[in-house]
């Protein structure tokens, strides 16, 4: 019932979403990350832990990071406790997930072609979740970058800055230790409109 409940949110959340602007002068507004997350939770996490990813956003870095870029996995986090990236990276590695900081959108696409990355939570502002519904294919089952298809978990970074962001540190943190269910509770999803 639930699961039906999600999947009716999520296909009316998208389909009225290029109108969303003209809803809201009506008074209806809604979240379309968190009705995904909801809706993406259990295959999410049904996913074995190698093939889990979380994937930052380079806005989340602290301000005196001393990482290295690399082409091939984006920035590389030293763990130097500037910025609260480090500890997510840590937890990774102790729970046997990967762990990127992408430096852009596109390169979060090419990353998932290149890795075994089946489900990734990721950190993104109004801004960018918005350019990726008008320009990626979203699914039921999951998000397609090109020839793979990922389920995702994102959650809304506090502001749109890309120097100087934030997260839910806590949010992420559950994810990771208690599966994409928690993210849902935490975000009050249930079933209601649009
Ligand atoms: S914890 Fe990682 S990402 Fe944060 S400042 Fe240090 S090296 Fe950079």
């Amino acid at each position: 019932m639930t699961r039906d409940c999600n999947r009716l949110k999520f296909l009316s959340a998208f389909f009225f979403f290029p109108i969303r602007s003209f809803l809201a002068r009506l008074g209806i507004r809604y979240d379309i990350s968190s009705i995904a997350n909801a809706y993406y939770q259990e295959d999410f996490d049904r996913i074995p832990a190698g093939e889990k990813a979380v994937v930052l956003p380079h806005c989340l870095i602290g301000e005196e990071c001393k990482a290295r870029f690399s082409k091939a996995e984006g920035i590389l986090c030293m763990k130097c406790k500037n910025c609260r990236c480090g500890e997510i990276r840590i937890l990774c590695e102790e729970k046997g997930w990967q762990f990127y900081i992408s430096p852009s959108t596109n390169f979060t696409k090419r990353l998932v072609q290149r890795k075994q990355i089946r489900a990734a939570v990721g950190g993104a502002c109004d801004f960018e979740i918005d350019k990726g519904v008008r320009s990626t294919p979203i699914t039921l089952k999951g998000v397609r970058l090109k020839k793979k298809k990922v389920i995702p978990q994102v959650i809304l970074t506090t502001r749109y800055d890309c120097l100087h962001n934030d997260i839910d540190w806590d949010l992420l943190k559950r994810i990771i230790l208690k599966g994409a269910r928690g993210a849902v509770e935490w975000s009050g999803g249930r079933c209601a409109e649009p």
